[in-house]
């Protein structure tokens, strides 16, 4: 009997586990929904991104040999959702039988429990290979302690073996953090960067993303975008190479002008399913074992992979679904409409912004150090920032994007995924970025008109928030210096934040 295999649009894998049950007469169904595709703040690139990746990936199944029954933009139905369009899709063939790779969406997990009890089909759940770990073996050990990142990637590099000689972590460390980190004395030149002529597809996506989505940001154009595995690929193969021997000491800095400085880029490509997470950290040990990239900077990269990414997954999935909507520092100050401009005085805020609005794209110090510190000093409510994160990024699909800007950006869960709030003055910025240079605003003075906004914000949170933080081991020496300072200083910060929050109220920062 025939069956409906079901594929999301962030499974475009080969090695998607649903298609290993494919038989001749199955029938393989793919969705654009509308309703999933155009939330608030969509980045047009995002939305060209995956639109293409899911279009080409339904091209080679279909040279396989495959029946592809594939639903676009035009002819989806608006106001549906990916997995409502797909049921309805597998009445009209007429099939009862379905099998899926299972969601990592809680949303889409929710929706097809469902579906299940209406007992229209038989559903049947297959592994997530777009994950290292098997959700299904960790189950026991995530649902039974609360686990921080540490634990769990130690844990991580036992079960996979990666930079494990026997029992031990090669080198003698399972965290090469102290040596990575570094400063740099002066800006590199920029690293060299893959990128793929426009298929004829690819052209016919950026058309519709024209026509049917035209007040998502940015614009298309330019568009570097990897679209196939092999493409990808090329792309890994560039920065394991050319890029990856400087990832762990240029990781933390910020450069004007550079929007990637020696990062991977990959994070559109393993979220989508073009690259396997797996393959991502074994390239990058086989470049240690090669003696092409030092084990500081290897153990730093994998860990990303390896450590972050599965942890906020698992972090993800045992916090939802209150996690989208926690609110622990109780914020509640509108998104600037710089987030969507970057028109703001703020060089470094201004740059992260423009970036993200050209590339839909930025680096991990630009959205932990810049846009989400930003946002945390400033008390802005973190569901709006929530949504401006998964709509501007290629890269951003809930499982991922939630946990860390609620968890890891805002700490708006109050610390069940990051051990303390990632918050600095412009002291940290300074030192790490060569923003401040060419910025109006002073980074070394707390108070007056050109003084950082940075800094005031910044003690004025912990003054805000003492009583919580002063039980946090790794705050508390803070809340400390706080309350040393004299009232004067305590009254000068209060006042120049309050200068400060009315000044973003009124658009003028
Ligand atoms: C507020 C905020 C929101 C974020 N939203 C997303 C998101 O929507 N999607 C997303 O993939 N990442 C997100 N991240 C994590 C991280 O910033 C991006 O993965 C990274 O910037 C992607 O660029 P890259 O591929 O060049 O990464 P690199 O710096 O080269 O890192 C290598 C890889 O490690 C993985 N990785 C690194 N850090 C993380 C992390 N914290 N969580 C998960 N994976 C990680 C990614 O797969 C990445 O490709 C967010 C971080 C913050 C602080
Ligand atoms: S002075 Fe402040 S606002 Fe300006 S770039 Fe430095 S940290 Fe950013």
């Amino acid at each position: 009997m025939a069956k409906a295999i079901w594929i999301f649009n962030d499974q475009c894998c080969l090695t998607n586990s649903a298609l290993a049950s494919w038989q001749d007469e199955d029938l393989i169904f793919m969705v654009e929904s509308r309703k999933e595709l155009d939330l608030p703040f969509t980045h047009q690139k995002k939305t060209a991104f995956i639109l293409a990746v899911n279009r080409t990936f339904a091209q080679t199944l279909t040279s396989q040999g495959k029946h592809v029954v594939y639903l676009d933009v035009l002819h989806s139905q608006h106001g549906w959702t990916q997995i409502e369009q797909l049921a309805a899709l597998t009445k009209e063939y007429h099939l009862t039988e379905v099998w899926l790779m299972r969601p990592k969406s809680w949303v889409q997990r929710h929706e097809l429990a469902q579906l299940e009890k209406s007992g229209l089909f038989q559903i049947t759940l297959t592994r997530d290979t777009n994950l290292i770990s098997d959700e299904a073996a960790m189950q026991p050990w995530f649902a039974a302690k609360s686990f921080r990142m540490e634990t769990f990637y130690q844990k991580m590099c036992r079960q996979t073996g990666l930079l494990m000689d026997g029992a031990e972590p090669i080198g003698g460390s399972y965290n090469f953090d102290k040596a990575n980190q570094q400063v740099l004395k002066k800006v590199p030149a920029k690293l060299p960067r893959l990128s793929f002529k426009k298929s004829a597809l690819l052209l016919a996506v950026i058309a519709d993303v024209q026509r049917h989505f035209p007040h998502q940001l940015g614009s298309c154009d330019p568009f570097y975008f990897s679209l196939t595995p092999e493409q990808a690929r090329r792309e890994l193969d560039h920065f394991i190479m050319h890029i990856l021997p400087t990832f762990g000491q240029y990781q933390d800095n910020l450069i004007l002008g550079d929007p990637y400085v020696s990062h991977s880029l990959l994070s559109a490509y393993i979220n989508i399913g073009l690259l396997d997470p797996l393959e991502v950290c074994q390239a990058a040990e086989g470049a240690y074992f090669r003696h092409h990239a030092s084990i500081e900077t290897v153990e730093g990269f994998i860990r990303q992979i390896l450590g972050w990414r599965e942890y906020m997954f698992y972090k993800y999935l045992t916090l939802m679904p209150g996690l989208e909507k926690a609110n622990h520092l109780q914020a509640h100050r509108p998104l600037p409409a710089f987030y969507w401009t970057g028109q703001t005085r703020l060089r470094c805020l201004a740059q992260a912004v423009a970036d993200t609005l050209e590339h839909a794209y930025s680096h991990h110090i630009q959205r932990l150090m810049v846009t989400a510190n930003f946002a945390t000093l400033a008390q802005i409510d973190p569901h709006q920032v929530h949504q401006w994160y998964l709509g501007v990024y290629a890269d951003a699909w809930d499982w991922v994007e939630i946990p860390n800007t609620i968890g890891m950006g805002l700490f708006a869960d109050g610390g069940n995924i990051a051990s303390k709030p990632y918050i600095s003055s412009a002291a940290y910025l300074n030192k790490m970025s060569n923003a401040c240079g060419p910025c109006p605003y002073d980074p070394k003075a707390l108070a007056g008109e050109n003084a950082c906004p940075f800094n005031a914000l910044y003690w004025h949170f912990i003054a805000t928030h003492q009583d919580t933080l002063q039980h946090n081991t790794r705050m508390a020496m803070i809340v400390q210096s706080y309350r040393k300072f004299d009232p004067e200083k305590q009254a000068t910060i209060a006042r120049q934040a309050d200068a400060i929050f009315a000044k973003l109220k009124a658009g003028q920062l």
